[in-house]
């Protein structure tokens, strides 16, 4: 069993941590400004400016087919670039990316849609959750009538990230005897968006089509086979939420290590208390589980393996160890921890979305423990 990588690997995983401590981490003051004079951390252009600076060094594209310009560079890879990105809390993610469920598009799909959008030209949202139909994502209410060569989709979808900025959604709908299947609806078919605010930094939006027609050639694979995309698209990057995790995790058990080096009390370091070292050795051992975890469910992905239940076991551990570590930091930290003067207490918040989206906690170990109890997934194997 071989855990190192490559040095080309290396030389990737290193290029990207250089970049993100000199271009990235800088304009962290910037973002907390910004938040907390309620606008967006990142301007759209500085944003941009990011991305094609990444774009010289290479960095584009990190998972899309070489086909499309992108750099291919598999699971694992991404695993590992999303961890060095997550140190920092900017909303940076580098360019060149789409959803994959956009490659099941026809040809001229591909054009319309998948194309622009990995050239940053349009932006997407995807839209299954529904006022009434949350983790029972089969419950979907919203409507697909047919009329002529056009569906007319009537419904509400809510917690769509990034909805107030899309033009355009993947929006899931009930098509008459057909069952769910998947549109690609422009904003200018007719769907209004509306903010709703929340306690990260996340904006997501509730989505309202009202008769809205879409051409039949707009949907997505096949008629009546939505949710098996719908699976696709929450599957196939589940373990880069864990991922993300583990990079804030570790840049805030060090800044809870520097703390403790030089916070005074009861004339010793901080760091000489037993309670404290505890909290800081239980954090780096959740840390490092969580991303073996994490790189095993990559593993899979990139071996063509059936990785559902491996990604399921990474996002619940992921999302409760990030949420763990950052509690403790807060508390090495004490009032501090809690101040606004610190980045912390916007990375509990955010990383506390982590346990909800994408399958919620409970939802991860209901798959789990159904999986084990139908003998879809075994206990005791290594390397299967
Ligand atoms: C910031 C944010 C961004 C999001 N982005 C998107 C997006 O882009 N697109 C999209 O479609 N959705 C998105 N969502 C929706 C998200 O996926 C749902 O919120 C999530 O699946 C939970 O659904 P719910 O909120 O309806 O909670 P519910 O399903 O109502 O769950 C409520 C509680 O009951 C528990 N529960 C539910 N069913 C069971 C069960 N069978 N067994 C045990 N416990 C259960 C849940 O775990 C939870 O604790 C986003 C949500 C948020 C908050």
């Amino acid at each position: 069993m071989d855990f190192s990588l490559t040095p080309e690997e290396r030389q990737i995983r290193d290029t990207v941590r250089s970049f993100i401590e000199k271009e990235v981490m800088p304009l962290e003051p910037e973002v907390l400004r910004n938040e907390r004079e309620g606008r967006p951390g990142l301007a759209p252009d500085v944003l941009q400016e990011l991305r094609t600076k990444a774009r010289k060094s290479g960095f584009w594209g990190i998972n899309t087919p070489e086909e499309y310009g992108g750099a291919a560079l598999g699971p694992i890879m991404s695993a590992i670039i999303a961890m060095e990105i997550g140190r920092t809390f900017v909303p940076f993610s580098f360019g060149g990316s789409a959803d994959n469920i956009l490659y099941a598009g026809t040809e001229e799909q591909k054009q319309r849609y998948l194309i622009p959008t990995i050239e940053g030209e349009r932006r997407s949202c995807f839209a299954i959750t529904e006022p009434g139909a949350g983790s029972d994502a089969r419950n979907i209410r919203t409507r697909a009538t047919r009329d002529g060569n056009e569906w007319i989709i009537n419904g509400e979808k809510t917690f769509i990230t990034g909805g107030n900025e899309a033009d355009f959604v993947m929006v899931f709908a009930l098509a008459e005897e057909h069952g769910v299947t998947c549109f690609l609806v422009d904003r200018d078919m007719g769907w209004k968006s509306e903010p709703i605010p929340t306690m990260g930094q996340w904006g997501p939006a509730s989505l309202v089509f009202q008769d809205v027609r879409v051409p039949e050639e707009n949907i997505l694979g096949e008629l009546g086979k939505g949710f098996e995309l719908a699976m696709q698209w929450i599957g196939q990057g589940r373990y880069m939420i864990p991922a993300r995790a583990i990079g804030s995790a570790e840049r805030m058990l060090q800044m809870a290590i520097d703390y403790a080096k030089i916070r005074k009390s009861m004339g010793q370091t901080i760091s000489e208390y037993q309670a404290i070292q505890w909290m800081i050795a239980d954090s780096q051992v959740e840390i490092e589980a969580a991303k073996w975890l994490t790189l095993y469910a990559a593993w899979r992905v990139g071996q063509g393996m059936d990785a559902r239940h491996a990604s399921s076991i990474a996002k619940l551990n992921g999302a409760v160890m990030a949420n763990q570590v950052v509690d403790r930091v807060l508390q090495i930290h004490g009032g501090m921890g809690y101040t606004k003067e610190l980045p912390i207490e916007r990375w509990y918040r955010e990383l506390r979305l982590l346990r909800i989206f994408e399958g919620t906690d409970e939802i991860q170990r209901r798959t789990i423990a159904r999986n084990l109890i139908k003998g879809h997934a075994r206990l005791g194997l290594i390397g299967e």
